[in-house]
């Protein structure tokens, strides 16, 4: 499968973090899947990117040319696109992606997991998404989504689209074996 990871371009996080980008890149590569990513050759956006080139894993980056121009493309990719926006970027590895996997990370990463969940909610899009809850990265955020559903802000349903993994090995294989989600209208 074509799986779109979205995840930290920091170095400087806690070594869990990096560590368990490092195997999600091995296990990609080991069960055959391609990796589509932001192309960043830092943080755990490179913690993956190594493991899945050492593991001998095909990879394709998508990166916007002013990133591209700084030279914070990652040099073992198989396939770079270079975009002129972040738009446009986010746009083409949604298209070419067949799951969404989430992992630890900042802003950026945060507001890519809403985008998709987002998307999905109002039927844009039908591929799984999985987050990698690393170290209970998430769990806070997992609660704000549960006061969403209890102050009506959001459908029970909802909490769905966004699978929780703890480990790696659980994360993939959710990705490979996706729940068959049954979406209501989105409003109430
Ligand atoms: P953050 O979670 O704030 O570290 O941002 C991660 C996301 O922002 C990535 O998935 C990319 O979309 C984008 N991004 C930030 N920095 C870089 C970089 N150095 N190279 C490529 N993409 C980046």
């Amino acid at each position: 499968m074509r799986v779109c990871v979205y995840c930290s371009s920091s170095s400087a996080v806690p070594a869990v973090y990096l560590e368990t980008a490092s195997q999600v890149g091995t296990l990609l590569a080991n069960r055959g899947h391609e990796l589509v990513f932001g192309a960043g050759n830092v943080g755990l956006m490179g913690a993956v990117a190594d493991a899945m080139h050492a593991a001998g894993g095909r990879m394709v980056g998508v990166i916007p040319r002013r990133l591209y121009e700084r030279k914070l493309a990652h040099s073992d990719i198989d396939e770079l696109i270079v975009t002129e926006t972040m738009a446009e970027r986010k746009a083409e590895m949604e298209r070419r992606a067949e799951a969404f996997l989430v992992l630890p990370g900042g802003i950026g990463t945060l507001e890519e997991l809403v985008q998709v969940m987002t998307l999905r909610q109002l039927a844009y899009l039908e591929q799984p998404i999985v987050m990698l809850n690393t170290a209970g990265f998430y769990s806070l955020l997992l609660e704000h989504l549960q006061r969403l559903v209890d102050e009506a802000f959001m459908r029970a349903e909802f909490l769905d689209l966004c699978v929780v993994a703890d480990m790696p090995a659980e994360a993939i294989e959710l990705i490979e074996h996706p729940r068959e989600l049954v979406m209501p209208e989105k409003w109430f």
